[in-house]
């Protein structure tokens, strides 16, 4: 086997055998690993992975509770009220259709269940609303439920987390530099402060945020060190989805190299986080999607996004069946972690050439 990069070789120390996360520093000597070693870097991020992490897939799904007529200017969003977008605004949904969808989340294996809102932040009726219906959940489902109301004032996310919200997303987007370009109508150290408020409450803290809107490594590194900072349990890992009437609407899809070193590169700065791949991914990996679960990511959304429609569950599914990992049982981070996560590898579809072999276990 061919010896490592010194960067690489580094990086594999201080995560592997030091236990140690990487420093900026290292982190911009590991961006600049060429094409031709990337699969290197790639595999040392699956290594990392399964280190900290294990081999489980943590899956969720998300749903758009109330969509459309945000009235901040997000120049990636198509649920801004500013944009003339194909986004069709609809109220919240009822506490029966989140309790439908819920269950339906969990008889695919997922083991989180997010109710999203576009909003700016949540007003006291909508905050009872998304309790409310929180509490219905968890009553009739095993599940997880998480909340994404965006930017929480004081005294909020007490609520939430006495409703028994596990993880609240609020993504960062960003990092620090960059953020100023694409969203004016608040600032990135807001979305700190609610970041550090779902902390201080005691619920998990998801936020990751999105590649290929324009930034420079040195920004995608900015903000795979703020999420360090902050400690972020989930991390999701957007790719931009350039939506027709957006500002970033003729942005240029990411090449799928670059997202797969995105991916590892989210994996190294955050060894022990849920590297969750969300939207986009269809789009910018195409049929590096399952090459991509080898780059350090264990998590995945199925079924749709926000906006946007994603593949089939169930070819999620059969790829991580083909891929040997098992679906996670329960929530990978947290008290009951990974040692409560079972082997249980999805079983294929009726149909897919998998279906007739047994899987094999995990190496
Ligand atoms: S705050 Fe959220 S919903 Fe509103 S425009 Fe920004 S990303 Fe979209």
């Amino acid at each position: 086997m061919p010896a490592l990069s010194a960067p690489l070789e580094a990086a594999a120390t201080r995560l592997i055998d030091q236990g140690e996360a990487i420093d900026r520093d290292l982190a911009e000597r590991l961006v600049l690993v060429g094409d031709d070693d990337l699969p290197e870097l790639i595999a040392l991020a699956h290594r990392v992975r399964l280190h900290w992490m294990g081999p489980a897939v943590e899956v969720e799904s998300i749903v758009s509770a109330k969509t459309g007529g945000c009235p901040e200017d997000c120049t990636f969003c198509s649920q801004s009220a500013r944009y003339q977008t194909d986004v069709t605004r609809q109220a919240l949904l009822s506490t029966e259709r989140l309790v439908e969808l819920a269950r339906h989340t969990r008889e695919l294996g997922g083991t989180e269940f997010c109710i999203v809102v576009a909003v700016r932040g949540p007003n006291r009726h909508l905050l009872d609303q998304v309790c409310a219906a929180a509490r219905a959940i968890r009553a009739a489902v095993d599940i997880e439920v998480d909340a994404s109301l965006g930017l929480l004032a004081d005294g909020q996310a007490e609520l939430l987390a006495a409703a028994g919200i596990h993880r609240y997303n609020h993504n960062l987007e960003a990092g620090l530099r960059f953020f100023p370009t694409i969203c004016s109508t608040h600032t990135f150290q807001d979305r700190q402060a609610t970041c550090r408020r779902v902390i201080a409450a005691g619920m998990e803290l998801c936020s990751g945020g999105i590649f290929g809107m324009g930034e420079t490594w040195s920004d995608r590194l900015d903000l795979a060190f703020a999420l360090q900072e902050l400690g972020a349990r989930e991390i999701p890992c957007n790719f931009l989805d350039p939506r027709p009437g957006t500002p970033l609407g003729g942005e240029a899809p990411l090449r799928p190299l670059d997202a797969l070193r995105c991916t590892a590169l989210m994996r190294l700065v955050n060894p022990r986080a849920v590297i969750r791949y969300a939207g986009g991914r269809e789009l910018v990996l195409r049929d590096l999607q399952a090459y991509g679960m080898l780059a350090g990511a264990n998590g995945l959304i199925v079924g749709n996004y926000l906006t946007t429609l994603g593949r089939s569950a169930e070819l999620d599914l059969a790829m991580l069946a083909d891929l040997g990992m098992p679906v996670a049982a329960a929530p990978l981070t947290g008290s009951r972690g990974r040692r409560a996560v079972t082997a249980a590898i999805p079983a294929p579809p009726p149909g897919h050439p998998a279906a007739a072999t047994p899987p094999s276990p995990p190496g």
